[in-house]
């Protein structure tokens, strides 16, 4: 699972959170006893850190994938797609953290075709798009969405690409830690 901690990525040039805070609801941040999917309780009305200055350092090095990617439309800004994307810096899969109480905005117009496009770019590399909702996990493919249900400590996804008449595709599984 993303550490967030390990995303250094610098803002691309004109890029601000502004009002947007989501990053500090839906992922856990111990440091601060913030749990995933509840707003953490430094989140300022309107916007802001309430502690900005002594925030942990988890918070001070994570930039999304719309702050540090600037072409990305506005429509991605995390508090009005009401996810927040990432890349996972070791296998480079995009994550995809849906706001809990906006369970389904993933599967609304323009984000899922864009996740379906985003899938078929990454599946040549052996990339994979993940959706995240509430600590269960969805495989986006280009042609169909797999649901994984929830990964546990040393869970992996094991994916193996293959060819169809309508292009690349994979077949996904779960593959539990034990095994
Ligand atoms: S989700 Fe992105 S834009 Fe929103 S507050 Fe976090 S880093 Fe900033
Ligand atoms: S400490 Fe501040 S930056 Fe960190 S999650 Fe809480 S509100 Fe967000």
């Amino acid at each position: 699972m993303l550490d967030p901690a390990a995303i250094v990525a610098p803002p691309a040039p004109g890029r601000a959170c502004g009002p947007c805070t989501l990053c500090c609801k839906v992922y856990a941040i111990p440091a601060v006893e913030s749990l995933a999917g509840r707003w953490c309780r430094h989140v300022r009305p309107g916007g802001g850190c309430g502690i900005h200055a002594e925030r942990p350092d988890h918070c001070r090095a994570f930039h999304c994938l719309w702050m540090t990617e600037s072409w990305m439309g506005p429509e991605w800004r995390p508090d009005r797609a009401k996810m927040v994307l990432s890349l996972d810096p070791v296998t480079r899969f995009m994550n995809v953290q849906v706001d809990p109480g906006q369970a389904n905005a993933w599967k609304r117009a323009p984000y899922h075709d864009q996740l379906r496009r985003w899938a078929a770019a990454s599946l040549p590399l052996s990339r994979y798009v993940l959706v995240h909702v509430g600590g269960s996990t969805t495989v986006i493919l280009p042609d169909r969405d797999v649901p994984l249900g929830p990964f546990g400590p040393g869970d992996r996804l094991v994916g193996r690409e293959r060819m169809t008449p309508a292009g690349l595709t994979a077949d996904v599984e779960k593959v539990a830690a034990s095994a």
